[in-house]
């Protein structure tokens, strides 16, 4: 986080400044200059990954000047944003870096619903060792709410779909929540799917089989 607020993260746009980069452009969507906003906040499958966490961000281009600045709306001191929140917003943060640097370095595409999946362990984690699972209300007035917690003794499950058009490949994401956001349970799959609808329907189809390991749970 020190780094991205510094801006000194290794982007595209930052090596091509420097002259260690043969080019500026995102490596995903070769659209855009990589800027840590960019990498971070703006390019599609970034967007994908705040609005598909607990937080359910919507990311809006018109509103983000600057990292450090958009980061600050939740860290002010008169910020309603709770620390289990907060810890959500920096894990997401680094869990973006590290897949975008692992699929440069691989030359695949990141996978969103990996990062949902591994950041919703990392802050379940963090919280179980400090023993005290903090209060999770959330402010519509900074979270665009669309997702919310189901009620207590509910489990709510989500999936998506995704396919490149550039590899050709299909994937499906399903992660499972309990009635304070905590993270239960997640899968992904490569899938055989043609289309980014096809991927959703499979996303679907999978999340209904899937939602009867959930033996005397009640479901949403
Ligand atoms: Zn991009």
């Amino acid at each position: 986080m020190w780094k991205a607020l510094s801006g000194v993260l290794a982007t595209r746009e930052a090596l091509f400044s420097r002259k260690c980069a043969a080019d500026l452009l995102c490596p995903f969507c070769k659209s855009r200059s990589e800027s840590i906003e960019h990498m971070l906040l703006l390019c599609d499958w970034s967007r994908k990954i705040w609005y598909g966490s607990p937080l359910t961000l919507i990311i809006n281009p018109m509103h983000i000047s600057s990292f450090a600045n958009w980061y600050d709306l939740f860290v002010a001191d008169d910020s309603p944003i709770t620390d289990y929140d907060k810890s959500y917003i920096a894990c997401l943060c680094w869990n973006i870096w590290k897949t975008r640097s692992v699929s440069v370095f691989n030359a695949a595409a990141p996978n969103p619903s990996q990062v949902l999946i591994s950041t919703a362990a990392a802050v379940n984690e963090f919280w179980k060792i400090n023993h005290s699972l903090p209060n999770i209300t959330r402010s519509s007035e900074i979270f665009n709410s669309v997702w919310k917690p189901p009620d207590s003794g509910i489990v709510k499950i989500n999936c998506d779909g995704a396919f490149s058009e550039a590899k050709k490949m299909a994937a499906i994401g399903i992660i499972a929540c309990d009635s304070s956001g905590s993270f239960l349970k997640g899968w992904r799959k490569v899938v055989d799917a043609d289309s980014g609808f096809l991927s959703e329907l499979l996303a679907c189809k999978k999340e209904v089989q899937l939602a009867s390991e959930f033996n005397e749970a009640r479901l949403l």
